[in-house]
């Protein structure tokens, strides 16, 4: 299914014209307009689903594989040092399209892209809590 308000539907679906790195029947990669890193790109699903929690599990599986295969090209080609996978779910999280879409960035040596957190605190209690209620789901 598409959604015809949705920008990456256009996109992923050839509507909206992309630098793309990669295409399939199920998946168009692309490069992303404001790149964290040289090469960053977005791995975009053609059938709309909102987020991870949406995405039919063999499109799912499917996608890491993509992602791997582009990554691997984007790697030896850019000559990255490094590279991320990231994908933001809802807003808390940082989405900001509402199109499930993996973050493909090659990483180098000093480059500014920040992705990383500062390392919270957490307790032996908590811990076992987190395992009991996702277990528990
Ligand atoms: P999010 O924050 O939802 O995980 O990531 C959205 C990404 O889409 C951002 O990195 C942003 O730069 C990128 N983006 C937003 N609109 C467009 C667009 O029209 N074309 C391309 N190529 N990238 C876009
Ligand atoms: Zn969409």
């Amino acid at each position: 299914m598409k959604d015809g308000n949705c920008i990456f539907c256009k996109i992923a679906n050839g509507e909206i014209p992309s630098t793309t790195l990669y295409e399939d029947d199920d998946f168009r990669v692309i490069l992303d307009l404001g790149p964290a890193a040289r090469g960053h790109a977005l791995l975009l699903p053609k059938e709309h689903y909102a987020n991870l929690f949406e995405l039919d599990d063999a499109v799912a599986a499917k996608a890491l594989v993509v992602a791997k295969t582009v990554a691997e090209k984007m790697k030896k080609a850019l000559g990255a040092d490094g590279f991320n996978l990231v994908q933001n779910n809802g807003e808390a999280a940082g989405q900001t399209v509402f199109h499930f879409h993996m973050h493909l960035i090659p990483r180098y040596e000093n480059d500014n892209a920040g992705i990383s957190w500062k390392p919270g605190e957490t307790t032996p209690e908590d811990m076992a809590e987190i395992k009991r209620l996702v277990e528990a789901q």
